[in-house]
């Protein structure tokens, strides 16, 4: 058979790759624990159920506008007033199939062959691959200090004329950090003076914790127009009202971008699913304490998750600021993460993402959007596993197992 280059040099998501190995070794009656998901255990919220069964109900499932049924515009136009005071008509908003097709369709809209697209390290595993399927060159960089924010001078050093656009995520997958105000103000500066578009994937935005508030990339532009700025805000319902199965996200940028992303999405796929729109209209109208309660819930976990770590010598790690995940540093019991992340999987049943596929050596994600026995367990699991001085046997559920490695 023979195979497209670009075929050849795109490799799986990783993430969703686990994703099957847990459910596999689940139904095999294996006593696996997924601390490599990327999604809230909760369900979607009622106004999200009700409105999607009543499209249902009605038998009429029909096409949709490529960019979205204004219904869901309206309610993202809202959205971003509220969230970032701007004030956005229809034509500068797409609806896409998550926010992943909002990125990939922007990309599409924006690179030429061998063009340059710079994120920070560590990154979501899609974006280097993305790049790539859009015929762009990724460029990953990473802060010399070995932390989660590169200064805006290492930025700046691999702006070159091939450069077209730069990604930030924050609160970031993996690591949970969020970008300071300065560093954000700095890029914002930046793509304006070098004329770069610059993609704020805001997916996690509104699970901060600690009292912190979402920040807002609008505020840092000198450009107020919508239609003149090369800001992009992607957003989605996938995370905040836990609706990944939907697969319901948007961009917010230029007419003129927007207007090149509905073609191509126009060709690709043509609109979102309608009931998923619909089900998205309710979330987004609806009753928002959801948000909330997931937020609180999330923050606890994170609190069980991190002390739990810190109480795991040789392991350090950072508090996450906000998302669901923590990328603690395990290179001292092992340097290759995906070595590290197997020996878990098969040894102990505790599923993981290697930091290699974040572009970080030595760290794993753990995700604490789980239940709370998941997570306490998991890590129980993770530091019998890998600590010399633990008792040499232990069961896994009813299994009893003996340390044969190390
Ligand atoms: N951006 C980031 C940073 C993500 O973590 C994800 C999902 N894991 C996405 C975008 C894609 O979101 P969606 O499921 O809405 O396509």
């Amino acid at each position: 058979m023979s195979l497209s280059q670009m075929a050849k040099c795109i490799s799986e998501s990783p993430t969703l790759k686990l994703n099957e190995t847990a459910a596999l070794l689940r139904e095999k009656g294996e006593p696996v624990i997924h601390l490599g998901g990327g999604e809230p255990k909760s369900k979607a919220p009622i106004d999200a159920i009700v409105n999607c069964s009543s499209l249902l109900q009605t038998g009429e499932v029909k096409y949709t506008p490529a960019d979205g049924i204004p219904a869901l515009k309206k309610a993202v136009i809202r959205y971003t007033e509220e969230q970032y005071g701007r004030l956005a008509a229809p034509e500068n908003v797409i609806i896409s199939s998550g926010a992943k097709q909002s990125i990939m369709v922007l990309l599409h809209a924006i690179l030429d062959p061998k063009e340059e697209v710079i994120f920070p390290v560590p990154y979501w595993v899609s974006y280097p691959e993305m790049v790539k399927l859009a015929g762009g060159v990724p460029v990953p960089v990473t802060a010399r200090d070995g932390g989660f924010e590169p200064t805006i001078d290492e930025i700046a050093e691999v702006v070159g004329t091939y450069t077209k656009a730069i990604i930030l995520n924050s609160p970031n997958n993996p690591s949970g950090a969020v970008y300071s105000d300065e560093f954000v103000a700095a890029v914002v500066e930046l793509c304006e003076k070098r004329n770069l578009y610059l993609i704020m994937d805001d997916t996690y935005n509104r699970l901060l914790f600690d009292g912190r508030t979402p920040s807002n990339c609008y505020k840092y532009s000198k450009d107020l127009s919508l239609d003149t700025s090369k800001l992009v805000v992607i957003n989605c319902v996938s995370k905040m009202y836990a609706m990944t199965g939907f697969r319901i996200g948007w961009a917010v940028g230029s007419r003129e971008l927007v207007g090149a992303m509905t073609n191509i999405q126009s060709q690709e796929t043509s609109g979102p699913a309608a009931p998923s729109q619909w089900a998205a209209v309710g979330a987004l109208n609806g009753l928002q304490s959801c948000i909330e309660s997931l937020r609180l819930t999330l923050q606890n976990n994170r609190d069980v998750m991190i002390k739990r770590l810190n109480a795991f010598s040789g392991v350090r790690v950072a508090k996450p600021a906000g998302t669901f995940y923590c990328f603690p540093d395990f290179s001292a019991y092992e340097k290759s993460s995906q070595k590290l992340s197997r020996l878990l999987l098969d040894k102990v049943r505790v599923v993981t993402v290697p930091g290699k596929e974040f572009g970080m050596e030595g760290r794993l994600r753990l995700s604490f959007c789980g239940a709370m026995k998941e997570i306490t367990e998991g890590i129980e699991r993770i530091k019998w596993a890998l600590d010399p001085n633990a008792p040499n046997e232990m069961f896994l559920g009813d299994r009893k197992i003996v340390r044969d490695w190390q």
